[in-house]
């Protein structure tokens, strides 16, 4: 259910209500927006309508949610886009965000070298994986708790925050130090346990959506980490298995507008793992920003014909510039605010 206090509400009322929430049983998710708080109440729904929330002091009127996703629901907000601030910088609204690295980290060099080269051409976050997912068990898994010790050293140096996957949540304390933001990978969108414990961490999320999960899914993923208290998620597409095999994925530009109106959670786009091709990157990113994402995360390697994974997909260090300078203009007439040199 979602309580939509009236313009008057005081502090003291809005408690109240959460108060009365809580009190069987149910967990109370205020936002405050521009005009109006709006309560999401999240529970024993029974529970809830016997409260008779409509006659509080205070409130407006009470709407039943009808998604299955609650806090993820543009509802919820009334139609306002959720802004997030990761280390000083805002993804969201009017806040594009590049987000470019190597897919693996694997040396010093490599990572520092990449790092740099992003954040010249005004990337807002620096990606790198040291915990890979990998189709084979026997291909290079990542370098584990090194490669965070150089992605601390990449953000040191750069300023940059710092984007990595968490694949197991053994492993979530020591990421925890490094990371501005937790990847999920499309292959544990649907690991639930995974979401909750990175809800329960408050750590920002960006959720990749899996190869043949349906938007419905993916939203279902994000209201895991959101019913933990924790509103930082960030929604990817980043291409989805269908008959086409002139690809290495199709990537679905009609889920960024799509969940734009369903949620009111940042959405970006992926074209590396989509697409699997460097020539087809920009393109993709170009028509991503035109559609109107969030953001696009892209792989970025110093000498991809000498990498360890997704080579054939990355973006030369080389040219870097010059394509970030390329999305922003695209993304500017989508109406996003310049982020190179921002
Ligand atoms: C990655 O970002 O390197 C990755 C493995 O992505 P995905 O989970 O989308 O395949
Ligand atoms: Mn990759």
């Amino acid at each position: 259910m979602m309580i939509v206090m009236k313009q008057t509400a005081t502090e003291d009322e809005i408690r109240a209500v959460i108060g009365r929430i809580e009190s069987v049983g149910a967990r109370a998710h205020p936002s405050q927006g521009d005009e109006v708080t709006v309560i999401g109440a999240i529970g024993d729904r029974e529970h809830i309508a016997r409260l008779e929330l409509e006659g509080a002091p205070g409130v407006d009127r009470v709407v039943p949610i009808l998604k299955p996703y609650k806090l993820a629901s543009s509802q919820l907000k009334h139609g306002e886009r959720t802004v997030l601030e990761i280390g000083g910088r805002k993804i969201g609204g009017e806040h594009f965000a590049l987000i470019a690295g190597p897919c693996t980290v694997e040396s010093r060099d490599q990572m520092l070298t990449t790092a740099h080269v992003v954040a010249q051409a005004g990337a807002t976050m620096v990606r790198g994986g040291a915990y890979k997912p990998r189709t084979s068990p026997y291909a290079f898994q990542g370098l584990g708790q090194e490669g965070l010790r150089l992605l601390a050293e990449a953000k040191e140096q750069t300023g940059l925050p710092v984007v990595t996957e968490l694949m197991d949540a053994r492993d979530l304390e020591p990421v925890l130090e490094v990371a501005d933001v937790i990847q999920i990978g499309a292959r544990n969108m649907q690991n639930y346990s995974l979401l909750s414990e990175i809800g329960r961490s408050g750590c920002p999320v960006l959720i990749k959506r899996g190869l043949s999960s349906t938007l419905e899914e993916l939203l279902m993923a994000a209201e895991y980490v959101l019913k933990e208290g924790n509103e930082a998620v960030i929604l990817c597409e980043r291409g989805i298995r269908t008959f086409e095999t002139a690809y290495r994925f199709t990537l679905d530009l009609t889920a960024v507008p799509v969940l734009k109106e369903l949620s009111h959670l940042p959405v970006i786009v992926d074209p590396s793992h989509a697409a699997g091709r460097r020539d087809l990157v920009e393109p993709l990113s170009l028509a991503a920003a035109a559609v109107g994402a969030d953001g696009v995360i892209v792989e970025v390697h110093p000498d991809p014909e000498n990498a360890i994974c997704d080579g054939p997909q990355a973006l030369r260090t080389e040219g870097f510039g010059a394509y970030a300078a390329r999305v922003q203009a695209a993304a500017a007439v989508a109406g996003k605010a310049a982020f190179v040199g921002a």
